[in-house]
């Protein structure tokens, strides 16, 4: 196809939208690929669509490819599915809820583990007709806190969701490997770089899950890596555990008066003067036991308090927190979780603030349920028995020395809470971490039997035992692939795509005035589309060259052949649009120079 500009449904634009942060937004919009229609949701203009349209054939081949089929279901869902799920409430805030005319509740699907759930259950009875992978590419909804930076965080936006169906977990787990291998494929061909990474399933519920990300500054994600190919989301690390310590020799827990010390740092150096360190050494933050107290809202919207004790040198993290706190708490689903407030503490009016601790002695605990009614009390998993610490005694100005773990105090849990930092050892072994961020690309997950249990999935085994199927999902974002496109390829004057997705082949320029020129530009634009290229043809009469030129640096097409003042010679110019290189080609070598650049790259 040739696209003509002096017909194209475009309008570039010199200067940056007021709302924009990020390259690949602020270089969409002014290249005429989208437009925003409201926060977080965007109209797709035909140059953007062209690019929309390759990345998600690259998806459909390598989705078929693995032998998954291709459905597509309705955006607008009714309640019942998601409330079978318990989903319509745990989704909180996020989900976009509506009626229609006789008051009945309805959705806009976020994802859609249930209807896909309920469409084998609908028409699959045996055990013959699986394993099965069906997808499809459609627009979902949710309502972010914080759309941002264009089509990498949307509250409208595509992804291709798809769905395994299988028997038992082995079936399972070659079904998830097969994903787990397309998605490497299709990030390779769209020249995305992404780092698998293990992840936590969070609301989704279920047990081994991967996140592809995409290593960026501008990432929301923090991950760490060690050199030799540990690689995990932030939420997913787990602690080098320390081993546990014989305390049968641990002199008793005392009390001391430690006037003036509600800070770990003041706690520190009223220590080293009252309570020297029986070797010599000097105390340190990390021999203090901090006692976070947290507010959990639970997706039902009551307020639970939570007491996390972690070793004094390290920042509770509540990203790891949310993402670890489930199993801990009464109901699931997504929940508030912040700092507790002046309110929270009124209400429990044993905490004393800054000089909170679990107890001096297992009979007097504070926290910890230990079948009292206790608050709930989690700790970091370097407080494992025998360990030693210094913490609050519940009385202020007076803390509690050489509090031993599993002889005077215990806990409900233990919970990956504390920040990760650079340093930290691989929990594989593989050395230490480094933090880097990413944008999550793609998702994977072994759901299990989670949804097919809670819509009743079940086929007949071979054996005619009716059992529940065992389910995976996959979803990878296409409206952001498109972004992060954008994002990794472009320089200071515009958008540079790579061919797999570029909106056309080549860009014709046709420069200056003269009728021959025109004349030329056009033919060669109708042979290289003979040739079966894909080609934008700037035919704009008294469009300046400058114009034309910054237009074609903006569009990102990654050939641009200028029809120009070389004429007269016969010559016309072919620049790679990455490189910045040119070279003059005869005119009637120009189509064969242009197919070899697109076939040879
Ligand atoms: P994030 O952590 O970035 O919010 P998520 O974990 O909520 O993503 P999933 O439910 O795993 O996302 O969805 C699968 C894929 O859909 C993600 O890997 C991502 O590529 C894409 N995606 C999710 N939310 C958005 C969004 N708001 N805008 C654009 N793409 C999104
Ligand atoms: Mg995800």
């Amino acid at each position: 196809m040739v696209l003509r500009l002096s017909q194209l449904f475009l309008r570039t634009l010199r200067e940056d939208p007021v709302d924009a942060e990020v390259a690949s937004h602020k270089l969409l919009v002014r290249a005429g690929y989208i437009r925003r229609a409201a926060p977080g949701i965007y109209t797709w203009l035909p140059l953007g669509l062209s690019v929309l349209r390759k990345v998600e054939e690259i998806i459909r081949q390598e989705m078929a490819a693995i032998g998954a089929q291709e459905v597509h279901f309705p955006a607008l869902l009714p309640r019942e599915p998601y409330e079978a799920t318990n989903r319509w409430t745990e989704y909180g805030e996020g989900l976009f809820r509506l009626q229609d005319r006789k008051g009945a509740d309805y959705l806009l699907a976020p994802t859609h583990e249930e209807m896909f759930t309920l469409l084998v259950k609908d028409l699959y009875s045996s055990y013959k007709d699986l394993p099965l992978s069906l997808y499809q590419i459609q627009n979902k909804y949710r309502d972010e806190a914080r759309p941002r930076a264009g089509l990498l965080r949307g509250r409208e936006f595509i992804m291709k969701d798809s769905y395994s169906f299988d028997v038992d977990d082995a079936g399972l787990d070659a079904s998830y490997a097969a994903h787990r291998a397309a998605y490497l494929k299709i990030f390779a061909r769209l020249g995305l770089e992404v780092i698998p990474v293990a992840a936590t399933a969070g609301a989704m519920g279920g047990s081994k899950s991967e996140e592809f990300l995409f290593p960026t500054e501008i990432g929301e994600d923090t991950f760490v890596r060690s050199a030799s190919g540990y690689a995990a989301n932030v939420e997913a690390v787990t602690t080098v555990v320390p081993a546990e310590v014989d305390y049968s020799s641990a002199p008793a827990a005392q009390v001391l008066d430690t006037p003036d010390t509600p800070t770990i740092e003041t706690l520190v150096a009223a220590s080293n003067q009252i309570f020297p360190r029986p070797d010599g050494e000097a105390w340190t933050a990390a021999d203090t036991l901090k006692n976070v107290v947290l507010a959990v809202t639970l997706p039902t919207g009551e307020r639970q308090i939570v007491v996390i004790g972690v070793p004094g040198d390290r920042a509770v993290d509540l990203k790891r927190v949310e993402a670890n706190i489930g199993a801990f708490l009464p109901v699931a689903g997504e929940i508030g979780l912040e700092a507790a407030g002046e309110e929270d503490l009124k209400k429990h009016p044993l905490i004393v603030k800054g000089y909170l601790g679990p107890g001096m002695s297992l009979d007097q605990a504070l926290l910890g349920s230990e079948g009292n009614a206790k608050l709930l009390y989690l700790v970091d998993p370097r407080v494992v028995s025998g360990t030693t610490w210094i913490t609050g005694a519940n009385e202020a100005g007076k803390h509690v020395y050489g509090l031993v773990a599993g002889r005077d105090f215990t806990w409900d849990g233990v919970i990956e809470c504390t920040e990760v930092r650079a340093g930290d050892p691989a929990p594989d072994g593989s050395g230490p971490l480094e933090t880097a961020r990413g944008i999550e690309m793609g998702h994977i997950f072994q759901l299990g039997r989670k949804y097919a249990e809670a819509l009743d999935l079940k086929v007949l085994d071979q054996n005619g035992k009716q059992v529940t199927v065992t389910m995976g999902s996959y979803g990878v974002g296409v409206t952001r692939a498109v972004a992060a496109l954008a994002e990794s390829n472009h320089d200071a004057k515009g958008l540079v795509w790579p061919r797999a997705v570029a909106p056309a082949d080549v860009h014709v320029v046709a420069v200056g005035k003269g009728e021959d020129i025109f004349a030329t530009a056009e033919q060669l634009s109708l042979d290289l589309e003979a040739a079966g290229l894909d080609v934008i043809y700037d035919d704009r009469p008294k469009v300046s060259p400058g114009v034309k030129f910054g237009d074609a640096e903006l569009v990102g097409v990654p050939t641009i052949l200028a029809v120009g003042r070389g004429l007269v010679d016969g010559v016309v110019e072919i620049k790679d649009r990455r490189s910045g290189e040119a070279e003059n080609v005869a005119v009637d070598k120009a189509v064969d120079y242009v197919v070899n650049t697109v076939r040879n790259s």
